[in-house]
């Protein structure tokens, strides 16, 4: 039997990779002119970073998490969201000591054991940001603006902003009490995992997946109502900003999203396209999470995108930009005698930084050209007997379909002035 790609991961062929490639220039263009700068982290932490972090109690750590012991017998897991690595760097390398706020963007593959579905990966790639330093509603703000500026660079425009704030942990005990007394009444209703979060987690009750779990949490007490002052006008300050700024907004008093360390702002940019996977990307603010990795105590906020799920909706809302313009040289042999002196020629265009390939099969003239055609290129330089006893060469434009009879010299000035 032959061996596939592991359940849930996804080969990402080169037609496909190309639209990636736009993602990740308009994204790296969005992350400079935010002054943004890059980090790369390990793709495995040690598992504790994790737990502490995201929360024992997630789905993400509980269920999804792919953690092994490595033959030193550490415990590892694979990263299965970026935050965590980005905060335990900060702290390890001492960021804190630089000029606040530190502004940081990553992007990578993450790991979660998920049930795999459109949108719904085990091995899936995050764009994200971080920027540490300071609590002002200002910073997230900035962050929510990037990512909605990023979104309408890619041509989006009916993504639905939603937000709420899920408060400090100061008020968010008495809700939580509340909300487990809620769920009391229903607990032999709920799916399994929810009885569990109903004892030990119950703002996760907020997140299962399960329809029935959903409706039975419908009416349940909702956080706004409890929000300390200082978090309220936090939240307010958050929204005034994004009024001055005409960024619209749903305001969600439900969403909590699935990571434990958020207090205060969460959001998500949600398609109403893709259906159940329809978060493209979410973030909010993480004040105490540098504390409890193990750091000072300095505030975060932060943002992720799913880049399988924004690439998805592209498809759909039919966004990607028409397919680019033939460009570069094929060289064209048709003798395989002649094939040093093409190869010298070969190597000129690329010298001048032009693409240009040849063939690697000993071909007809005729199949080249068909190559040459099928692989995007826009000129074939033709190199026979013919043309060396006349020490030229034929330039064949294969858009206009017209041909010119010159010297090596006079064709690579050509291509040279053509392509700038
Ligand atoms: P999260 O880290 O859960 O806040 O997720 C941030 C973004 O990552 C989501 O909005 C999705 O776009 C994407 N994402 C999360 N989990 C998956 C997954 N299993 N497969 C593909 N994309 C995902």
């Amino acid at each position: 039997m032959s061996i596939k790609a592991p359940r849930g991961t996804r080969d990402i062929l080169p037609l496909e990779a190309q639209k990636w490639y736009i993602l990740e220039e308009i994204f790296k263009k969005m992350c400079c002119i935010y002054n943004m700068h890059e980090i790369r982290t390990p793709l495995f932490e040690e598992t504790e970073l994790f737990v502490r972090s995201v929360g024992e109690e997630s789905d993400v750590v509980n269920k999804e998490m792919y953690n092994f012991k490595d033959r030193g017998g550490r415990e590892l897991a694979l990263r299965p969201e970026g935050t965590a690595g980005v905060v335990r760097a900060y702290i390890e390398h001492g960021l804190y000591n630089m000029p606040q706020p530190v502004k940081l963007f990553y992007y990578g593959p993450m790991f979660r054991y998920d049930r795999p579905q459109a949108g719904r990966q085990r091995q899936f790639y995050q764009m994200g940001i971080e920027i540490f330093g300071t609590r002002e509603p200002i910073a997230d703000v900035e962050v929510i603006k990037f990512t909605a500026d990023f979104f309408s660079s890619l041509g989006f425009r009916n993504l639905q902003l939603h937000i709420n704030s899920v408060g400090c942990p100061q008020c968010r005990f008495p809700y939580q009490d509340d909300l487990k007394e809620f769920a009391r009444e229903k607990l032999s209703m709920l799916c399994a995992d929810c009885q569990r979060r109903a004892l030990l987690n119950p703002l996760r009750l907020l997140d299962c997946k399960e329809e029935g779990c959903r409706e039975l949490m419908k009416d349940s007490p909702q956080l706004e109502s409890y929000l300390c002052q200082d978090c309220r006008d936090h939240f307010n300050g958050v929204l005034e900003l994004l009024n001055v700024l005409n960024v619209p907004y749903y305001v969600d008093p439900y969403m909590v999203r699935g990571l434990d360390y958020y207090t205060n702002t969460a959001f998500e940019f949600i398609s109403e396209d893709i259906g159940a996977q329809g978060s493209l990307g979410g973030g909010g603010r993480y004040d105490n999470l540098v504390e409890i990795c193990g750091g000072p105590s300095v505030p975060g906020v932060g943002l992720a995108m799913g880049v399988e799920r924004i690439a998805l909706a592209m498809d759909r809302e039919q966004l990607w930009p028409e397919e680019s313009e033939p460009e570069g040289v094929f060289m064209a042999v048709q003798d395989s005698g002649l094939k040093e002196e093409a190869l010298s020629m070969l190597y000129s265009l690329r010298e001048k930084g032009l693409r240009a390939d040849t063939d690697f099969l000993n071909r007809s003239l005729k199949a080249q050209m068909k190559f040459a055609n099928r692989n995007g290129f826009r000129y074939v330089i033709i190199f026979g007997e013919e043309e060396k006893l006349k020490n030229q060469i034929k330039l064949r434009d294969m858009l206009k379909g017209e041909q010119l009879e010159l010297s090596f010299a006079e064709a690579l000035d050509i291509l040279v002035k053509e392509r700038s």
